[in-house]
């Protein structure tokens, strides 16, 4: 992390970019998490790192510049880029340098949502395909009559239960304030996973429907997708699940 907010009297000035950054141009306030300390003074690299309150329609064109970032989906996805940025420093967060810590605990929040929302949309995928395997007449009978149609449904509904379990145990550490990394982390992960496969499941059921736009699989096919890469990767949760889970040795 590159973007260095620098203090100056009353003020941090803040120099840096961020790519990937959903909605900014339909927000009023951002959170900015920047680097304080230079990473050659501290002990490990999460140290130094602080958060910031930033009024964005008040830095919009005095130091803030947005620009949208068309995607394959629809996320208003925009890239942000701080040139000597003035914010008061009473919008600094917490304290000074602690800003990491602040932030990790909102991913886990998110990833629980993040993990909900995957969830969501798998169930959808297999409502919607079992609804039309029923109905689709092929060859004389239900196309959902044949295992090859019925067995990928059912197996997606079997995944999603098991990831919903994995994400009301996340979800009720988290909201007793007890420590949930690898919980939501493997909450995220695996309702991720089981999106995906009822969304390839869903599109292959529809055959040549599945791509009719005016169906809404292939967008939601592509929106699901998403929870392969945001917000966390799926490899960067087999590392940390590698790492602080299994007590692996650090792979990157
Ligand atoms: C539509 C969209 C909206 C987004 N919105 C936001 C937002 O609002 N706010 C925000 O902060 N971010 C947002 N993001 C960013 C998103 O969180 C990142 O794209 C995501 O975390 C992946 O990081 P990256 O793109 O830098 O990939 P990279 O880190 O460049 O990784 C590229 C690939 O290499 C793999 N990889 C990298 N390192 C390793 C390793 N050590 N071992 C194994 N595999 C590895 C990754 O798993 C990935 O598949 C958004 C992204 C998208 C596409």
């Amino acid at each position: 992390m590159k973007t260095r907010a620098e203090r100056d009297g009353d003020s941090y000035v803040v120099t840096g970019q961020k790519v990937w950054t959903s909605r900014a141009l339909h927000s009023d306030l951002l959170l900015l998490l920047a680097r304080t300390t230079p990473e050659a003074d501290v002990k490990r690299r999460g140290d130094g790192l602080s958060v910031f309150l930033v009024d964005i329609r008040a830095s919009l064109g005095k130091g803030l510049d947005i620009r949208p970032l068309p995607a394959m989906i629809n996320h208003n996805t925009t890239e942000l880029f701080f040139d000597a940025l003035r914010i008061p420093a009473d919008n600094l967060i917490g304290e000074e340098g602690k800003g990491f810590r602040y932030i990790l605990d909102g991913l886990n929040a998110e990833r629980i949502l993040i993990a909900s929302e995957a969830l969501g949309d798998a169930r959808w995928f297999i409502r919607t395909a079992s609804e039309y395997a029923k109905t689709r007449i092929v060859f004389d009978r239900p196309i959902g009559q044949n295992q090859g149609v019925q067995f990928p449904l059912a197996r997606s509904h079997a995944e999603a239960e098991a990831a919903d379990l994995m994400v009301r145990k996340a979800a009720a550490l988290f909201d007793a304030g007890e420590a949930c990394g690898p919980d939501a982390n493997m909450a995220k992960l695996l309702a991720a996973d089981a999106s995906w496969h009822a969304g390839e499941a869903c599109l292959q059921s529809h055959g040549g429907f599945g791509l009719a736009r005016e169906y809404d699989i292939e967008r939601k096919w592509r929106e699901t997708r998403l929870f392969q890469i945001a917000p966390i990767s799926t490899n960067l949760i087999l590392a940390y699940i590698g790492e602080h889970v299994l007590g692996l040795p650090r792979s990157y």
